[in-house]
Formats: structure tokens, C-alpha cells, sequence
């Protein structure tokens, strides 16, 4: 439920209202608005008890959430959740475009690729220092040194560094390197990773495992707010269908419907779901048409000497192609026109 405030509250009343949740063995997580402060309720399995909150001062309204993620829904909270990473804004006006190789391989690959991207435009470094692969045989990652790495190139370049955390055991080690903590497609329904997430200060990139409703992927980014981490970006990256062109098949169908779903910031991954360079640069442009809040696109230096996802990098001329592109494409875009419903 959302118990919301009266618009002249006080900061007392709202902890005394945050006191009686507690009292009742719930959970509040008190969401400040524009005009007024709303407190969500979780931990309910019904809509009794509601009366107990309503006569509280301050109260103005208790309103059940009829979604089963509750946080992340709108309900809760209707205005647009926007993350900031450092200057950045995710989820604001302006699409954001976070770009770099699949995996940092070494320090000159990666040192390349992050000065040429903050050349041509990107805002934030991309790179894999822990890789969830298929095959046992294929190339895992750097790790740590790969870490350092990104801190490195975070250094010269300015620009902010996305990179996975795989699991609980190393969690820490790359919480403290990066600026955003990636979990990747496979990690989607990892609940102790998403709950290790969720006790972070830093902002969560949540990618949609290949193979989940709508319903599935709110409820696993609810996983991360309801231990109290609202700093979270949802990722479409491809979905697992029937067709053979693609490596996976992007729905651009859930960019609009978890718009209107959510509060958090949308961003696509068309490198992932496409699995080939050549058709990157067109599904860029149809999901900004569509109304992503940014992309997150693999760029490498040398896309033949990549080891890992080389056949779906963009060059840097490629990259830098992509960008001229989307400026003119954004402003003739109204974005959130016809989105949200
Ligand atoms: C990645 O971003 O490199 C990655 C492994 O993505 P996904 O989890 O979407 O497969
Ligand atoms: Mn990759």
C-alpha cells in the first residue's frame, strides 16, 4: 500500500508514520515527492489494516497497489526516477550512451577504446571485467586487473565505468571499482545477487535475463529496491524466440509498456540482441524511437581481435557514425509523447 502524506506534513509526522509501519511488522520506504512525501508499504499480503495508517496525522490517503511489484511501479511512485552518475542524468531528457568493448582485455585495448569514446561522444565506459560465458573454455575475464584497469582509464578519460558484478563473492571488489553495477541477463533471477545489490550505494544496471515477462523483470528489480537501493536501470537486451537471423530478438514491444509500467529509466542493448554489427546501428535508432532512455552499445577498437562478442562490435568509425545519427534523430522526437500513458 502508499500511504501518502498531507502536503504541509512534517519531517515528525512522517517518522511517526514510519514508526507505526514498523510497529505493524512492514516495511516503510518513504518516497519524497515535488509536493509531498509518500511512504510505501511493504510486507502486506492483504489490503487489511489499512484504516490504522489513514487516521495517523498527516495522513492524507492510504491506497493499495494493485501491481505485484509495488516500488518500482508507478503506483507508487508516478514521476520518472532519474539516476544520476556524477553530471549524468538517466532517465531525463537526453538518451544517455554508454559504450565500450564487451571485456576489458588489457590496458591498451581499453585505454584506446575509452579515449576514442569520449571523443566521439559517449557518456559512460562499458567494459566486462568478469564475464558470464557459455563455454567454460572461453576467455572469463581479467577480474581484478581488469578492475583496475577501468579505474585507469576512468582517470584519463573522465568518463564513468559500467561493469558486471557476477556474483556475491566478488560483489564488493567491483562495487568499489565502478560508478554503475551491471547485472547481466543470466544473473536476472540471482536473488541473493539482487538483494546483495539492492544494500549498495551505487546505481544498478539490471538487464533483462533472455527469457522473462514484464512481471518477472519489475519483480527482480524490486528485489534490489526493496533493500533499499532506488538507483536502478532497467536494460532490454533480446529475448530468446524462434527466429535464426539474430542472436537474440529485441523487444522493442516492452520500451513503451514498462514506461508506462515504471518509474526507472529504460535503456537498450541492441549489441546483445542482434549478435552482428551490421544491423546495430538500425536497432539504435528504432529503440530511441521507441523511447529508451539510452543505449548501451559494445565498440571495439579491433572487432577481429576481440575475445569476446567481436562479431557484434561496432568500430569506432561505426560508433562515431551512430552518434551523427542519433543527434539528428533526438530532436525531431518528441520523446514521452504517446509513451506514458
Ligand atoms: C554483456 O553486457 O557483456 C553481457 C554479458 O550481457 P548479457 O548479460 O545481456 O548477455
Ligand atoms: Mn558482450
Amino acid at each position: 500500500m502508499l500511504i501518502l502524506m498531507r502536503t504541509n506534513a512534517t519531517d515528525e509526522e512522517v517518522n511517526d508514520v514510519c514508526r507505526a509501519v514498523t510497529a505493524a511488522g512492514l516495511k516503510p520506504h518513504p518516497i519524497p515527492g515535488r509536493l509531498r512525501t509518500a511512504i510505501g508499504v511493504t510486507g502486506n499480503t492483504s489490503s487489511e489494516g489499512h484504516e490504522r495508517f489513514a487516521g495517523l496525522p498527516g495522513v492524507t490517503e492510504v491506497i493499495p497497489v494493485t501491481k505485484p511489484y509495488k516500488l518500482t511501479g508507478r503506483e507508487m511512485k508516478p514521476e520518472d526516477t532519474i539516476v544520476r552518475v556524477g553530471d549524468i542524468e538517466i532517465g531525463g531528457d537526453r538518451p544517455v550512451m554508454i559504450a565500450g568493448p564487451c571485456s576489458v582485455e588489457s590496458k591498451e585495448q581499453t585505454l584506446e577504446a575509452a579515449c576514442a569514446l569520449k571523443e566521439l561522444g559517449a557518456d559512460l565506459l562499458r567494459g566486462g571485467a568478469y564475464k558470464p560465458r557459455t563455454s567454460p573454455y572461453a576467455f572469463q575475464g581479467l577480474g581484478q586487473r581488469g578492475l583496475e584497469i577501468l579505474i585507469e582509464a576512468r582517470a584519463q578519460t573522465g568518463l564513468p565505468v559500467v561493469s558486471e558484478a557476477l556474483n556475491t563473492e566478488t560483489f564488493a571488489l567491483v562495487e568499489d571499482a565502478v560508478d554503475v553495477i551491471q547485472i547481466g541477463a543470466r544473473n536476472m533471477h540471482n536473488f541473493e545477487l539482487l538483494k546483495r545489490a539492492g544494500g549498495s550505494q551505487r546505481p544498478v544496471l539490471l538487464k533483462r535475463s533472455m527469457s522473462a515477462t514484464l512481471d518477472e523483470f519489475l519483480l527482480a528489480a524490486e528485489y534490489i529496491m526493496s533493500e533499499g537501493n532506488p538507483n536502478i536501470i532497467l536494460c532490454e537486451r533480446g529475448i530468446r524466440t524462434f527466429n535464426t537471423h539474430s542472436r537474440f530478438t529485441l523487444d522493442l514491444g516492452i520500451i513503451p509498456v514498462l514506461k508506462q509500467a515504471t518509474h526507472l529509466p529504460v535503456i537498450v542493448d541492441p549489441s546483445h540482441a542482434a549478435g552482428r554489427r551490421d544491423v546495430v546501428i538500425a536497432l539504435s535508432r528504432a529503440a530511441i524511437a521507441a523511447g529508451a532512455d539510452g543505449l548501451m552499445v559494445e565498440v571495439h577498437p579491433r572487432p577481429d581481435q576481440a575475445l569476446s562478442d567481436g562479431a557484434q562490435a561496432l568500430t569506432l568509425d561505426q560508433f562515431a557514425q551512430l552518434v551523427d545519427e542519433l543527434r539528428l534523430i533526438i530532436p525531431v522526437i518528441r520523446r514521452g509523447a504517446g509513451v506514458r500513458a
